[in-house]
């Protein structure tokens, strides 16, 4: 078989980057039978291992050869935070080559009463260019491969479980749902995503619902058109204003594909999918999006549709021209579309103390490296 390049990293292939039928015909390319490839998924899924010595039920001799062609690698975490609400974030680098300056990204873990949700990256940086994001600022860096997608959640699993390997019993599980809500524009990193989601959904992978993986987008319209007919994962859309005015300030990429278009898109996805509905993400800016006229505005466009609003306290970063709405403003436009048709919750700000919030560790740390060390970002992480 061949493999894309940006599968192959230093001729080994790694194989938490491979769908199940990805790794069934490099198995069946190493002259094995196809079941082999459920065997390995197994000791890489449900029993947390990655050590081919440790793969008893394999022959010693494929063993070896997998040795030689194939690894487990996840990103190296250069940096751990625990809050004190039980929220975890980790800063980790993943290696661009041997001349290239290693990158960092981000993953965050919110446990909640009777679930855990991962928030995982997928890009280093991010091109949208949304002017309230803090990824924004970085600009756009790489796209991770399917294989530091998958591997953060193959980390996290360890980070979080210890030596102790994850039941496949669900009710043991510490991380129940993942939302594509750190770094990075999932739906730019397409092709790499979807084999990601795949993965993590298959029932010889993490076994995630379809419900319980979130990929979330600045609102990429021909993607999601693609999106809706190659997988089946729950979709956010990040809304943010309910005028095309307003959006084209706020996410850039409403310059191209407008509100409307969006929705079209949006209501396509739930047909195809035959879900119950979309999330629409909408974050809080004091006196830009938060006044009872924008509610009025986004009823409008989302009454008697299957639709749920997720507002968002802005969470503040340096240099930032923004604000979080207060407290009493976020409850009154929440109550407004409650009150109006639309289904509205507010998401509680979590890990306010170790900036939990996408893009700003890696932000604060590049703003302290940028003025001590030009691009050497990571090496001077690990001494934060
Ligand atoms: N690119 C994807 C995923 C990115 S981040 C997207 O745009 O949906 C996940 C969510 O966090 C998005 O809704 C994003 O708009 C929001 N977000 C970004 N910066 C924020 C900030 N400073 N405060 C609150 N929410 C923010």
């Amino acid at each position: 078989m061949t493999l894309p390049d940006d599968m192959v990293s230093n001729e080994r292939v790694n194989l938490l980057g491979l769908t199940r039928g990805d790794l069934e015909a490099f198995v069946e390319g190493m002259g094995e039978k196809p079941f082999r490839a459920r065997q390995l998924m197994k000791w890489l899924y449900k029993r947390a291992v990655g050590d081919f010595d440790q793969m008893t039920d394999l022959a010693k001799s494929f063993r070896e050869r997998l040795k030689l062609m194939a690894e487990v690698r996840v990103p190296e975490v250069t940096l751990r935070q625990h809050s004190t609400d039980g929220t975890r974030k980790w800063l980790l680098r993943v290696d661009r080559g041997v001349n290239s300056t290693p990158q960092a990204i981000e993953m965050v873990y919110i446990p909640e009463p009777g679930r855990g949700t991962l928030c995982i990256s997928s890009q280093v940086g991010c091109a949208m260019d949304c002017s309230f994001c803090s990824t924004a600022q970085q600009g756009f860096n790489s796209n991770l491969t399917a294989a530091e997608i998958v591997g953060q959640v193959w980390l996290a699993n360890q980070e979080l479980h210890g030596d102790k390997p994850p039941s496949a019993d669900t009710a043991e599980r510490l991380i129940t749902n993942i939302v594509f809500m750190g770094m990075g524009e999932p739906l730019a990193n397409y092709r790499q995503v979807i084999s990601a989601t795949e993965i993590l959904m298959d029932d010889l992978g993490f076994d995630i619902s379809r419900r319980r993986v979130t990929v979330s987008t600045s609102g990429l319209v021909p993607q999601m058109m693609k999106l809706a007919e190659e997988t089946n994962c729950a979709l956010a859309v990040s809304l943010h204003a309910p005028t095309d005015e307003l959006r084209d300030q706020l996410v850039p990429i409403n310059r191209k594909h407008k509100i409307a278009e969006l929705l079209d898109a949006c209501w396509y996805y739930l047909e195809r999918q035959n879900a119950r509905s979309i999330t629409f993400e909408y974050v809080m800016l004091d006196g830009v999006n938060d006044q009872i006229e924008h509610a009025r505005q986004l009823v409008s466009l989302l009454r008697g549709k299957p639709a749920k609003v997720n507002l968002i306290p802005f969470n503040p970063f340096p240099d930032t021209r923004y604000q979080r709405s207060p407290a009493a403003v976020i409850s009154r436009f929440r109550d407004y579309l409650n009150t109006n048709g639309v289904i509205a919750t507010t998401r509680r700000t979590r890990g306010d103390d170790i900036d939990a919030a996408c893009g700003q560790l890696v932000g604060r740390v590049h703003n302290r490296t940028t003025v001590r060390l030009g691009s050497k970002l990571v090496s001077v992480v690990a001494e934060v």
